[in-house]
């Protein structure tokens, strides 16, 4: 008797365990977010990471992404090629929908697929948009908008955000929300008069507390590179500040929220070959993240993604790179471009204005041929941020950076992409899901699946 009491004891105990470790297992699984942060490094390859790491903490430094413990692996070929732009793969990320490079937020018949922003407004989160690219660049689109041309649609991108009515909209680009742009409409004024709070400097951001939805315009383009924040006495919010920002007023909404915050600017800096502004760009990237990831640590229900869209010129640190040359350089080649002088007859920029340029503010001494294939490579007609692309290579070339040539870049739809694998880096509940290495559609699903 005392034999079987001992036997229907261990029994009972087996039992027990069994269920206490199939509960805590299913419990583990049900481990889901309440919000989301997607944090998009636009052009961010592992090799980007690796040139700002370098730079900024030297070879024994980290980055503060390297805090994050769930690390996954992209691929980020678009439905018509190899090679991504960030349209297609905006939509792949944002719709879990391979398409063509150019489409946003529509499938290869050009069709639009609902992206995870509807999806989290619908299921009542609020909803936040960053970059420091236009607002109605790319990335940011292809969390809400759905046009078969990223060029041709950006009026029509403007008015699907008004749609949309999302919560938090900040970044650069006045430019197409104006008459001019919108058949006389003044889209700003439409933003206003639906409830917007709206803010085009550092200071009234920063100004702005409690509730209610907000619209932040601080550039008529782009926003001014780290680089050149000096130089242009900027007033602009940088990409933390926004962040912090839109975290405060969307954090107050009981049901969660939804925020993609894009650094865009790594990709200008790297298609420009301009490993100084890549550096500082990449910094400023890294920085929001460790802003969102102590963020999420403090008050928990956060899933925090980092990612990037595609590669970028291929850049990566050298044997030949001469880091503490371009630490010395103190302003964006694009605006370096903007020093420059046109000859008499407007025909050309003058050789002595190219030479003088690149010493003032690369400390080269460019030889003859170089300012001459320089000269002849930079047309006038050509806007600040693509005459940028020619000085950069130049720059690199003489700070033996390696990257991509401008041959390359010129023949590309892309303008210098490659189709290398990205990085995703997660943490918090339902992180674990990111490991792997999987297709840049897979994104959408694995962050729905990991979200209540
Ligand atoms: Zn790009």
């Amino acid at each position: 008797m005392k034999k079987m009491k001992g036997l229907l004891f261990v029994v009972l105990m087996v039992l027990v365990i069994t269920s206490v470790s199939l509960w805590a297992e299913g419990e583990r699984e049900q481990v889901k977010a309440k919000n989301v942060i997607i944090l998009v490094g636009d052009g961010m390859g592992m090799g980007t990471m690796e040139l700002g790491r370098i730079m900024e903490y030297g070879k024994d430094g980290r980055l503060n992404i390297q805090q994050m413990k769930t690390i996954g692996l992209m691929t980020t070929n678009p439905a018509d090629g190899i090679v991504t732009d960030s349209a297609a793969a905006g939509t792949a990320l944002a719709t879990g929908v391979k398409t063509f490079n150019g489409g946003i937020g529509v499938d290869i018949n050009k069709n639009p697929v609902e992206s995870m922003t509807t999806y989290f407004q619908n299921s009542g989160k609020s909803i936040g948009i960053i970059s420091t690219n236009t607002v109605d660049d790319a990335t940011p689109a292809a969390f809400g908008a759905h046009v078969a041309d990223r060029y041709a649609g950006k009026s029509e991108i403007v008015r699907d955000y008004y749609d949309s009515q999302w919560d938090v909209l900040l970044g650069g680009g006045t430019k197409y929300f104006g008459p001019a742009k919108q058949d006389g409409v003044d889209m700003i004024e439409k933003f206003k008069e639906s409830g917007y709070r709206y803010v085009t400097t550092r200071d009234e951001l920063m100004n702005i507390s409690g509730t209610g939805k907000l619209l932040g315009l601080f550039s008529r383009s782009y926003m001014n590179y780290k680089t050149d924040r000096d130089e242009y006495i900027s007033t602009e919010p940088s990409l933390k500040e926004m962040t912090m920002k839109a975290l405060d007023i969307l954090s107050k909404d009981p049901d969660g929220f939804f925020l993609m915050s894009e650094g865009a600017r790594i990709d200008h800096a790297s298609h420009a070959a301009d490993a100084t502004s890549v550096w500082l760009e990449m910094i400023e990237f890294d920085d929001a993240v460790k802003y969102c990831l102590d963020w999420a640590e403090e008050n928990g229900n956060t899933l925090v993604i980092v990612t990037a869209d595609h590669q970028t010129m291929g850049i990566a640190p050298t044997e030949t790179i001469n880091i503490e040359a371009l630490k010395n350089i103190s302003v964006s080649a694009e605006y370096m471009a903007l020093q420059l002088k046109k000859n008499a007859d407007e025909t050309a920029y003058t050789l002595e204005s190219i030479k003088g340029t690149l010493k003032e503010y690369a400390g080269i001494d460019i030889s003859e041929a170089d300012a001459l294939e320089l000269q002849k490579n930079m047309s006038v007609d050509l806007y600040a941020y693509k005459l940028g692309w020619e000085i950069g290579s130049v720059v690199a070339r003489y700070m033996g950076v390696g990257v991509f040539d401008r041959t390359l870049r010129a023949v590309g739809g892309t303008g210098g992409h490659s189709a290398a694998w990205v990085p995703v880096f997660a943490e918090g509940p339902g992180s674990e899901a990111f490991s792997g290495a999987y297709d840049n559609t897979d994104l959408y699903r694995m962050v729905l699946d990991n979200t209540n």
